[in-house]
């Protein structure tokens, strides 16, 4: 049971009060997860992010920047977004939940099965933490990887990176449910060589991952052929079983959906 909610107006406030409060407080972007019953923790207080000017998308020279509490939705409405973002955000429920879920609570949430977090890994983005000593950017493999906790002000991609070839898939048992595995792309290519490609999953592991075994395997050389390609990446994989499904079910799952993203990112750029 929530106790007390907190709006603070400004970062430095939030980040005052969370110093204060300690593990008694989170954060609260759109709420899709605080809110819910399934929450894991039950927060004495909540820290709400609304006022911290944090839902603007900037696209600079190198970067595009996007605010910790632009929505799901507005990455899928705003012209700034490289498409294959769209592709992956629209993937995400419906827009009931696109309308109110943030970009910063899908990394705070750190889901193992979220459907945004794959290509934000795929594109080697970074996020902005602040902490009362300033901010810093670290990548958000590393913030996945850590369940680290410290407020995320910013996502960044660098311009360069979503020029990549990139594609994503997913595997759902309707439109409209949570994913059971997701996959996520990018890579450059030299002639028909394959050239430092990243991919990442998830619904394998506790968290969204990269598959470095396969990315290794596949670096430099033309890409296999489907059947070939479905075969390397089950045999390298190691997923864990959950109530979505057993090892022997989700290796399967996960050779066909990393081999027909990494074909379309391939061919034809994903696009
Ligand atoms: C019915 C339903 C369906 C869903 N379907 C999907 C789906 O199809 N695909 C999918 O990927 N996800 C899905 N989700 C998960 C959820 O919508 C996302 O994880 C969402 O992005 C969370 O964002 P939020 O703003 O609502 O986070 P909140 O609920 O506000 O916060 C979630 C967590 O993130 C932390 N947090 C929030 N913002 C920040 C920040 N800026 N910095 C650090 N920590 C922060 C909070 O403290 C909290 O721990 C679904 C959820 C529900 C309830």
């Amino acid at each position: 049971m929530i106790k007390e909610y907190h709006a603070p107006p400004t970062l430095a406030e939030a980040l005052a009060l969370k110093q204060r409060l300690g593990d008694a407080a989170v954060f609260l972007a759109g709420g899709t997860e605080v809110n819910s019953a399934a929450f894991p923790s039950a927060p004495a207080h909540v820290i709400s992010l609304q006022h911290l000017a944090l839902t603007a998308i900037q696209a600079t020279a190198t970067d595009l920047i996007i605010g910790a509490c632009c929505t799901i939705q507005q990455l899928v409405d705003s012209p700034a977004v490289p498409d294959i973002i769209k592709a992956a955000a629209r993937h995400i429920f419906n827009r009931n939940i696109r309308n109110m879920a943030t970009i910063g609570g899908q990394l705070g949430s750190n889901k193992s099965c979220s459907n945004l977090l794959p290509i934000l890994v795929a594109l080697d983005a970074a996020v902005d933490l602040a902490d009362p000593a300033g901010t810093h950017a670290i990548p958000a493999l590393e913030y996945i990887a850590g369940e680290r906790k410290e407020l995320i002000t910013h996502v960044r991609i660098r311009t360069s990176a979503s020029a990549r070839r990139a594609a994503v898939e997913r595997y759902a048992r309707t439109a409209n449910d949570i994913s059971i595995l997701t996959a996520a792309v990018s890579l450059a290519r030299d002639g028909d060589a394959v050239i430092s490609p990243i991919i990442a999953a998830g619904g394998v592991a506790k968290h969204v991952i990269r598959l470095a075994p396969i990315e290794r395997a596949l670096d430099g050389k033309p890409l296999p052929k489907r059947d070939a390609l479905e075969r390397l990446v089950a045999s390298r994989v190691a997923p864990i079983a959950d109530l979505r499904g057993s090892i022997e079910f989700k290796r399967h799952v996960a050779g066909v959906l990393v081999a027909k993203a990494l074909l379309r990112a391939y061919r034809d750029g994903g696009r």
